[in-house]
């Protein structure tokens, strides 16, 4: 039985006549799928450097250019993707912005629970972002609900570790509770020129 020069593995006698395998001129016999991964680096027989038939490499290079050809319509398709993507999340950005207007109205009108009421409903299809997140711990804590606003204020900066004002808020929280360890664990988090935001 022959053997596959690339990989010694046998080629099954169906394989051998069909065009499952090919042979370099000196009846060097390859698997497609050896051969195919072999043209990629060389055009000639790894045993005796024979340059396989014109036939065969032009078969594989009209292959290798179809795949490449699929390659770059797949990375096309891709950035678009992605592009659609960034604009459609800008456009969320902006719309969660508009939407967090009056929960922050209701904020500083001390509307509390009605701020709780909206920001809630914005974390239903918000769930990982950030801004509701931490409105929602400031409310908590601006309404002296502390185990909430902890709660709340965790998860956030469990999720971005780079959200000062949490860590400010939660610092807050914590010295409202005596706990003045973690207080200080928090506020050290803060760099100073966000500490007063
Ligand atoms: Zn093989
Ligand atoms: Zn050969």
């Amino acid at each position: 039985m022959p053997t596959c020069i690339i990989c010694h593995e046998n080629i099954e006698i169906e394989e051998s006549s069909s065009i499952k395998s090919y042979t370099c001129p000196n009846g060097h016999q390859v698997h497609r799928k050896c051969l195919e991964d072999w043209l990629v680096h060389s055009q000639v027989c790894p045993l005796c450097a024979e340059k396989y038939d014109s036939n065969t490499i032009s078969e594989f290079t009209e292959y290798f250019d179809k795949i490449k050809e699929q390659k770059e319509q797949e990375k096309q398709i891709k950035a678009d993707m992605e592009l659609e993507k960034v604009i459609s999340n800008i456009a969320d950005d902006i719309i969660l912005l508009e939407k967090l207007e009056l929960p922050r109205k209701l904020i500083k009108q001390k509307e509390f629970k009605k701020a709780l009421e909206k920001l809630f409903a914005l974390i239903d299809d918000n769930s990982q972002n950030m801004d509701v997140l931490f409105l929602i711990g400031k409310t908590f804590y601006l309404d002296k609900q502390y185990a909430l606003a902890v709660n709340h204020l965790m998860k956030l900066i469990k999720k971005d570790f780079k959200y000062p004002q949490g860590f400010y808020y939660l610092g807050k929280t914590y010295q409202a509770l005596g706990l003045n360890d973690k207080a200080k664990w928090a506020f050290d988090r803060v760099p100073s020129e966000d500490s007063k935001s």
